[in-house]
């Protein structure tokens, strides 16, 4: 750590906020060198310290004084991402929210929510509940991700294909920059839904994961819940077909609120773990979700269903909720699924989310098949298909040192097709570490942009050093 002796900046940092709150010793500051990428479960890049702050003074504190020391920053939520993006590249301290988990405001009447980036996705989204208000941007780790790192990655999920992402949610952010100096964006005072005032400072921070600034407080818009969904389930005999069906929404002038896709791989792995689901044989299937008010949504249903009838080899309606449980029980028990079919083999998270032009789906999913096949690397496809957002799930024995290698370049080839196809290396997990090596290919002269952004915010490289650029 850039010249400073770990327990000297520990002690310093005990100086600066509550001593039990700084942790230094070494089996606690294990964690801190993993999120759920399998970049970090082959680096063991190990913190020299962890702190726990209660408040934004605290982290201008801890800043600064990393500042002065140069010594590494790293914000970390939950450690859920799949990027390495929250683990310590080059040491250093990490900040960690578990303490910052307040739901400061939430005003119903101007449709905005007030939170400490500590708060878990899911307990925004219990407190809204109740008064009829949701937070779109739904990621497959609500349960456990925070806020706070969804805005760093620009997170989103299934409903990204009509609700959007973070970014279109975040309305601003009190940011703590890398002098230790504090700001707020999108306004001081602003309770304003909108605004073309200035600079967006918002939408720079949005996405930048943690390499700009650090957010300590998040004022996110949220939504009216729609109170009534309904689920088209459709088996195709053909990948083209689901894209057609797409289109043939579109040209109908109805945008879903999800279309997921399983793969056969996906379809195969499921009705292997959940027989009843009975889901359909063939290619692939989709799940097509509108939501509204009951007379809408009842309506709409079925004309998804007969748009989607033209095309399809079978097709089911769901719209009790018991029913949709059932269909959504099959995308959710995907991870479990794909375990069964794949004995002894481990999920990797090492590119698992490019996002491609939609008419590129079929060609790009049927090229990742042969891909996967000439390197004996067994991966289930899935995806928010609406949006052009294939997951890949790269199954391996990772004490298989050839086996990892092959993964390796798959992955590796899994990025270059998605740049090559039009689309881009990640749709929703972010860049972190295991993205950088392909920002000049995805981004060409932008990227010395980005570089003289970091540049002039973070002159000392201290903010989340080894990521995106
Ligand atoms: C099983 C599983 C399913 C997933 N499904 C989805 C999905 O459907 N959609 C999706 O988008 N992602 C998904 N993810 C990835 C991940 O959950 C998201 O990227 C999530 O937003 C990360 O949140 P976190 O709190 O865990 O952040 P972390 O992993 O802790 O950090 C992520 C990044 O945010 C930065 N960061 C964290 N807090 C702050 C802060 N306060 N200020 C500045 N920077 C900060 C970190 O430095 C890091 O760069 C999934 C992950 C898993 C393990």
């Amino acid at each position: 750590m850039a010249g400073l002796a770990p327990g000297v900046i520990a002690s310093r940092l005990r100086e600066v906020m509550e001593p039990g709150r700084v942790i230094d010793d070494p089996v606690s500051l294990l964690p801190y060198a993993y999120d759920a990428s399998f970049w970090s479960l082959r680096r063991h890049l190990v913190p020299e310290v962890v702190v726990v702050p209660v408040d934004a003074n605290e982290i201008a504190a801890v800043v600064k004084l990393a500042a002065e020391a140069g010594v590494p920053v790293v914000p970390r939520g939950a450690g859920t991402g799949q990027t390495g993006g929250a683990v310590p590249a080059q040491g250093g301290i990490v900040i960690s929210f578990a303490r910052m988990r307040r739901i400061v405001e939430i005003d119903r009447k101007n449709l905005q929510a007030i939170v400490e980036p500590g708060v878990v996705f899911a307990d925004l989204q219990a407190a809204l509940l109740p008064l009829g208000l949701f937070f779109p941007p739904d990621p497959g780790s609500g349960r456990a991700c925070t806020l706070g790192g969804m805005a760093a990655n620009n997170a989103s999920g299934p409903h990204a294909v009509r609700w959007g992402t973070t970014s279109a949610y975040v309305l601003g952010a009190d940011v703590v920059l890398a002098d230790g100096s504090q700001i707020t964006t999108g306004g001081l005072r602003s309770k304003a839904l909108k605004s073309s005032s200035g600079i967006d400072l918002t939408k720079l921070f949005v996405g930048s994961e943690g390499t700009l600034g650090i957010f300590t407080r998040l004022r996110l818009r949220v939504q009216p819940r729609p109170p009534a969904r309904a689920v088209v389930l459709a088996g195709y005999a053909a990948l083209e077909d689901t894209v057609g069906s797409l289109e043939d929404l579109f040209e109908a002038g109805i945008l879903p609120s999800t279309a997921e896709l399983l793969d056969r791989s996906a379809v195969e792995a499921i009705s292997l773990y959940r027989p009843d689901l009975d889901l359909p044989d063939g290619e692939a299937v989709l799940f097509i979700e509108v939501e509204g008010t009951a007379g809408h949504v009842a309506s709409a249903a079925r004309d998804v269903e007969t748009i989607v009838r033209r095309r399809a080899t079978v097709t089911r309606l769901a719209e009790d909720e018991g029913a949709i449980a059932r269909i959504w029980a099959a995308r959710s028990g995907l991870a479990a699924a794909i375990a069964l079919a794949h004995p002894g083999k481990h999920r990797i998270f090492a590119g698992e989310d490019i996002a491609v032009p939609l008419a590129e789906i079929p060609r790009t999913i049927r090229r990742l098949r042969e891909v996967g096949a000439e390197l004996g690397i067994a991966v289930v496809f899935y995806g928010h298909f609406g949006d052009g957002n294939v997951h890949s799930a790269i199954l391996i024995d990772p004490t298989d040192a050839e086996e990892v290698g092959r993964a390796d370049l798959f992955a590796h080839r899994l990025h270059e097709l998605a740049i090559a196809v039009g689309g881009t290396v990640t749709g929703e997990h972010g860049t972190g570490a295991v993205r950088q090596p392909y920002m000049r290919a995805e981004h060409g002269d932008a990227l010395d942009l980005m570089r003289k952004v970091k540049e002039a915010l973070d002159p000392k490289g201290i903010l989340n050093p080894g990521k995106i650029y």
